[in-house]
């Protein structure tokens, strides 16, 4: 009886995994959401800081930054499935692109920033849209999370990667990062040795909706796979910088969102 329902369960659990989407848009996958945490945590000032840590009181942002992918099996929370991106058909502008009604990663941003500026929020809801903020700035630096509508943010690019079967989405999410094979604190202190200030400063300007075109601009680098059967080390070789890259970015954007709010 055991062995049966053993093997029910396991079948159950292919079935699932096997289905259309199931396997999609996680983005940066744990090691990545990390990384932008850890560094944004290194450039909070000293109020943001404090408040944060009597906030998510033994969590930093490093910990906290997963969580919204940790709620996707919630039904509490299935209203948040969209928000983790959005698309921006080539050529076109956010603000010329068709609206996902449930809502995408720009708009929740720009909703999560606004809210937590207002202060009128209650404690619980504060931390819920915190942990929010902190995975969705992540999220909008994967480039495939700003999707051109076509192939769901590549999630449909199956391709062989390390001959591995895979998809161009989670080769960004995951792949590369995990062939690393680098902890978040290492990878994430290995990125903070690159910094310099004009190049903070630089990425300071702009906005949420700039930063999202951004990903735009790298879209034909993304998509220059070669054979994609044969993925792997000259990929990975060619898009590690920019991997770092919107790291890096994503975690001083975060910290400089964050100080604005609570500095
Ligand atoms: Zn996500």
């Amino acid at each position: 009886m055991r062995i049966r329902q053993t093997l029910t369960f396991t079948l159950l659990l292919f079935v699932v995994l096997s289905l259309p989407g199931a396997q999609e848009a996680r983005a940066w996958g744990q090691t990545g959401h990390r990384v932008v945490g850890y560094i944004a945590q290194s450039f909070l000032n000293k109020k943001a800081k404090k408040r944060l840590q009597k906030l998510l009181k033994t969590e930093d942002l490093a910990l906290c930054s997963t969580w919204m992918d940790e709620i996707r099996s919630d039904e509490r929370y299935d209203h948040t499935h969209d928000w983790h991106w959005v698309t921006i058909p080539d050529g076109m502008r956010y603000e010329d692109a068709e609206k996902n009604p449930n809502g995408d990663v720009i708009e929740r941003i720009e909703f999560i920033v606004s809210a937590l500026k207002s202060d009128t929020l209650s404690q619980d809801q504060e931390v819920e849209y915190l942990k929010m903020l902190v995975h969705l700035v992540g999220d909008l630096h994967q480039p495939l999370h700003v999707g051109t509508g076509k192939d769901r943010g590549g999630n449909d690019v199956k391709v062989k990667w390390m001959w591995r079967s895979s998809n161009l989405h989670r080769v960004w999410d995951s792949e590369m990062i995990d062939d690393k094979q680098l902890s978040y604190t290492e990878l994430a202190h290995a990125l903070l040795l690159q910094v310099n200030k004009t190049q903070v400063e630089s990425w300071l300007q702009g906005d949420v909706r700039s930063w999202a075109m951004e990903c735009v601009a790298l879209r034909p680098q993304v998509y220059d796979t070669g054979d994609t059967e044969k993925m792997g080390y000259l990929y990975l070789y060619r898009n590690w910088p920019t991997v770092e890259l919107q790291l890096l970015k994503a975690g001083i954007r975060l910290a400089y969102l964050l100080n604005e709010i609570y500095g």
